[in-house]
């Protein structure tokens, strides 16, 4: 080990202070070797030196000050619930800090007015006062009133475990700097670089790991931020203009005598937000660059006649084309809503999905190979391997937010010519937020349906307290018996340890109480295909009152009369996930009420509530469900198939994020592969992340 030079591979175990135990800890933090070190980074700093005056100190940051201690005093506790609590006022020439130590009485024999100490914890406001609460502190002498080593005066404070702290992985890493920082390759081009004011990739890895001041950390972070956003909006924006650039996808015209005939199917007149989104629509299928656009719209916007209607363009043109479900109900109903709408033409329409039996779907993927089945409706299953389309054009995928970028790309690549790949649309309710429009889906181009079809009656919402259960079944009984029809959802299908109501506890009590003399279902996801389907038709045609579901009726079930819905335990559910559930009414021309049942125990459960209450507008409550979640397990990486970031913060770095796109698409523009040797490192790095969760294996 000692006659290894010590470069960015080298292995953790090779490190001076890493023994057997601290490596097998560091590996858990998926760190192996010096460069990983280099790249885990602080999530924070402490200022250590004491030199921030009080009159400079902000909220919401941690810092250290240095002061003298005006007064103190021990208040006890008010109460059984109050706590007791020591409280100080520290004072420099500059200002003065309110200091807080709940339940620390010991503190009176500890500190007193006169004292100088340096204090370290996080700022907040209280009252617009200036407060550190229960602090660490330690008291000073009179001349220390400097950091001995200026250079150590911020300390980064490191994402640990607890076999590993912190300040052992500072110590690992602070002797590596000096070594390993002039062994990082820039892979931005320098004049770019400084074009865009950020710092050298070696000064930005410095500074995080020993910054001077937060001037210094704040330009690092830009940078590493930056760098995450131009990779992947490269990587996109290289995969797209490849498959614009050798792919191609069948021309399919729209003509005045075909688009008549597709209308003419529908039984109403579109609206003018779905004509102008089919506008887009046949601008893009009628050229040969494979379409890839998203269309978002509300709950209830009508997005599935949109998707018909391409649907339909490629039928005119005797080609093939696929809509692709998340929910094998969904496919089943939109089969069932299609054929419907289809019925007297010679279309061929096949449902296709996994709990078919092997021998149908053997044939049905038999019809679709020979090219006999014009229109196939399906879940995931699509997706098989096996499954060959004589000349698929058109592919929809609906309910988009259900299905990762990969799973996108395998759909598309079922063209039977390699050369030549299917237009693709994307159906949302679930509108995308801008930033995540730039980036996960930042290979789509975007419609959306802003407007619904007329007539519809605002739905509605009452959220009320378990209290209130059985006030609302009686209340809603009357409307039932008056003709409406109701959905009951529930978290879980059968009795769990948790004590939460089922759908086969809740089903059985409903009958017994309110619908005695009304017809009650069941509909959840272990029931047969079959079984649900009758019972979903059972319930369009109006011979089931009362539908008990899971939330497998969450997306697409489409009942115009049903215009009631109970949502039990509704703070189990997640805001995206009301909002669906609740645009499964509000479709017909009954005034639609939803009720939203709970006695919420967490913060968020309440922001929810209170949010589903407030907000009808599905971009609205995208926008709120995003603030109580966070950015960052919308995008997880799970649900994505793309690595997740660490530097780069989609709610803060909006700015970034655009200016990441439109140079993404200028280096590209100019250079579609990186081959250009300036680019040769942001080539390889961009390959070594993205390489196979974009898929850019077949582009270069
Ligand atoms: P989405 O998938 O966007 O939630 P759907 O496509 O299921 O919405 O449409 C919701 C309801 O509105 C359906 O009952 C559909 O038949 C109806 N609908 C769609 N477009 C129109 C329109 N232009 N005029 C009247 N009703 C419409
Ligand atoms: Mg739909």
């Amino acid at each position: 080990m000692a006659d290894q030079p010590l470069t960015l591979a080298t292995p953790v175990t090779d490190l001076p202070d890493v023994g057997p135990r601290r490596a097998a800890a560091l590996n858990r933090l998926l760190i192996h070797t010096a460069a990983d070190l280099l790249k885990h980074l602080p999530h924070r700093w402490e200022y250590h030196a004491g030199q921030i005056p009080i009159g400079r100190l902000q909220p919401d940051t941690t810092a250290t000050a240095l002061g003298e201690i005006a007064n103190c005093r021990y208040i006890p506790p008010v109460g059984r619930s109050r706590k007791g609590r020591f409280q100080a006022t520290l004072e420099d020439d500059t200002g003065t800090l309110d200091l807080v130590f709940f339940n620390a009485p010991y503190l009176r024999d500890k500190l007193a007015p006169g004292m100088r100490i340096a204090v370290t914890g996080k700022l907040t406001t209280f009252r617009d006062y200036l407060q550190m609460t229960n602090p660490k502190w330690h008291a000073v002498d009179e001349q220390q009133t400097d950091s001995p080593n200026p250079d150590a005066a911020y300390q980064p404070i490191y994402p640990a475990t607890e076999d590993l702290a912190s300040e052992t992985i500072a110590r690992i890493i602070a002797p590596l700097l000096d070594p390993l920082l002039p062994q990082i390759e820039d892979h931005l081009p320098d004049d770019y670089r400084q074009s865009r004011a950020l710092p050298p990739l070696v000064d930005a890895y410095r500074a995080m790991h020993r910054p001077l001041d937060p001037d210094h950390v704040a330009a690092a972070r830009r940078r590493l931020a930056f760098d995450e956003l131009l990779l992947l909006q490269l990587g996109l924006t290289m995969k797209r203009h490849h498959t614009r650039a050798h792919f191609t996808a069948p021309t399919l015209p729209t003509t005045p005598a075909i688009d008549r005939h597709i209308r003419d199917r529908f039984p109403f007149t579109l609206t003018d937000a779905q004509n102008a989104v089919i506008k887009d629509i046949t601008k893009d299928l009628s050229q040969p660059a494979p379409a890839n656009r998203l269309i978002q719209g509300d709950v209830g916007s009508g997005k599935t006649v949109v998707a018909l209607y391409a649907m339909l363009l490629a039928a005119a043109d005797r080609k093939q084309a696929a809509l692709m479900a998340p929910t094998e109900l969904l496919a089943e109903q939109h089969h069932a809503s299609i054929n419907a709408m289809l019925t007297g033409s010679n279309l061929n329409i096949a449902l296709l999905t996994g709990s078919m039996t092997p021998a149908q779907r053997k044939q049905t993927a038999a019809d679709i190979a020979a090219g006999k089945t014009d229109l196939v409706i399906g879940t995931h299953a699509l997706l098989t391997e096996s499954l060959e389309y004589h000349d698929l054009a058109v592919v929809v995928i609906d309910e988009q937010h259900r299905f990762g970028v990969t799973q996108r790309a395998a759909l598309r690549s079922k063209a039977a010519d390699p050369n030549a790949i299917p237009h693709t649309l994307v159906m949302t309710a679930t509108p995308i937020p801008r930033t995540l429009s730039l980036t996960l889906f930042g290979d789509l181009d975007i419609s959306t349906i802003n407007a619904l079809p007329p007539g519809r009656q605002p739905i509605d919402t009452r959220v009320v307290s378990e209290s209130q259960h059985d006030d609302v079944y009686t209340y809603l009984a009357k409307r039932v018996d008056a003709g409406e029809q109701l959905y009951v959802v529930l978290p879980a299908i059968e009795d769990s340890s948790t004590g939460l109501r089922t759908v086969r506890s809740h089903a059985k009590l409903l009958e017994e109480k309110w619908f005695a003399s009304k017809r009650v279902a069941t509909v959840h996801g272990q029931l047969k295909p079959d079984t649900r389907a009758q019972i979903m038709d059972r319930f369009r045609r109006g011979e089931i009152d009362v539908l008990v579901a899971t939330t497998v009726i969450e997306v697409g079930v489409d009942v115009p009369n049903a215009s009631l819905m109970v949502v039990e335990h509704a703070d189990r559910f997640g805001l995206a996930q009301l909002h669906q559930l609740r645009g499964r009414v509000g479709r017909g021309s009954h005034r639609s009420l939803c009720v939203f049942i709970a006695d919420p125990t967490t913060d968020d459960a309440t922001l929810r509530l209170e949010a589903i209450a407030n907000t009808t507008n599905g971009f609205d409550i995208a926008e709120a469900d995003l603030h109580i979640r966070g950015m960052g397990e919308l995008i997880g990486a799970r649900q994505s198939g793309l690595p997740p970031f660490r530097v780069a913060n989609l709610e803060t770095d909006l700015d970034l994020l655009r200016l990441a796109k439109t140079d993404a698409e200028s280096f590209i523009t100019s250079d579609p592969l990186l081959e250009n040797p300036a680019h040769k490192t942001l080539r390889a790095r961009l390959f070594k992340h993205y390489k196979s969760a974009l898929g850019l294996g077949d582009v270069a």
